[in-house]
């Protein structure tokens, strides 16, 4: 028996596929489906947020990111809009009705996000806040959980277990780099993590090659990287103007190169779903 026994395939011998749906949109995770999760690090303002969106749909998103709550390193970098943004986030669902995704790092904010977000981002630094795990655990809701920043993948599923242990199963992991002595990028990505989580676990996986590399020039090769090693989807940065985000503007693509890489990814997941069904007929 493995340590992590709910996330464990010897449990759930099929994958688990997440299915969200709005009110004019169904989307899945999971299963050979290429998911693009895409936004800005954080939502900085109405005007610009809700271009973006419509901007991100367009250009084939799935589902759209952006922090309300950052969890800067500094206390005096921004630190996100806080309760005050969720209503743009809402908006932004309505008026593309692209699903949307954005980070909880206190329980005490759960009522105010609850109504109006999709899918509950548990960030790297919360990867075992086992307190905010255990309460995500109560609900009926999809959870994505990034991986810890020195999380060994044993850790990480044992973080999973805390909220499939209080029976919500919707549970996305997201590998988005480990801390290595590695100075020149801001994380390693642990593309090695893609397969290894499929043979050891049923939930789905993306890769956020974003904060993975810190750097806007990897993020196309390296979320090809991870289609190709079997990923479920990315999940990317994306800013209108990079040099002018308040947060993490050096890994973010223009809506410009999220469409090339956008593009790219087509193809990498048609390649995915052929050898998916030559595969089953085997
Ligand atoms: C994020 O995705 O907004 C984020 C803060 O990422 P991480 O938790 O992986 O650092
Ligand atoms: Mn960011």
């Amino acid at each position: 028996m493995k340590p992590f026994q709910l996330a464990s395939r010897d449990h759930c011998a099929t994958d688990t596929i997440i299915t969200i749906v709005t009110p004019s949109r169904k989307v899945l995770i999971g299963e050979g489906y290429c998911t693009v999760i895409a936004g800005p690090c954080a939502v900085e303002n109405k005007h610009d947020y809700l271009y973006l969106a419509h901007h991100l749909k367009d250009l084939g998103a799935d589902i759209l990111r952006g922090g309300l709550f950052k969890p800067r390193t500094s206390p005096y970098s921004f630190q996100g809009l806080g309760r005050s943004g969720v209503d743009i986030l809402a908006q932004a669902r309505l008026e593309t009705g692209l699903p949307v995704i954005t980070e909880i790092m206190d329980v005490r904010d759960l009522d105010t996000l609850y109504p109006h977000i999709d899918i509950l981002q548990v960030g790297s630094r919360n990867m075992q806040n086992y307190s905010l795990l255990e309460e995500l655990g109560r609900l009926d809701k999809p959870v994505m959980l990034k991986r810890g920043l020195s999380a060994t993948i044993e850790e990480w599923l044992l973080a999973a277990e805390y909220v499939l242990k209080g029976g919500n199963k919707q549970i996305i992991l997201c590998e988005r780099g480990i801390r290595t002595f590695e100075a020149y990028t801001r994380n390693t990505v642990d593309i090695g993590a893609v397969p290894l989580i499929k043979q050891l676990s049923h939930l789905p996986i993306i890769v956020d090659p974003s904060h993975a590399t810190g750097k806007w020039k990897m993020v196309a090769p390296i979320a090809r990287a991870a289609v190709a090693a079997g990923a479920d989807g990315v999940m990317v940065e994306v800013h209108q103007d990079p040099d002018r985000a308040l947060s993490d503007g050096k890994q973010s693509l223009t809506p410009e190169n999220f469409a090339r890489m956008a593009t790219q990814l087509v193809r990498h997941a048609q390649i995915n779903l052929k050898q998916a069904a030559s595969q089953a007929l085997l």
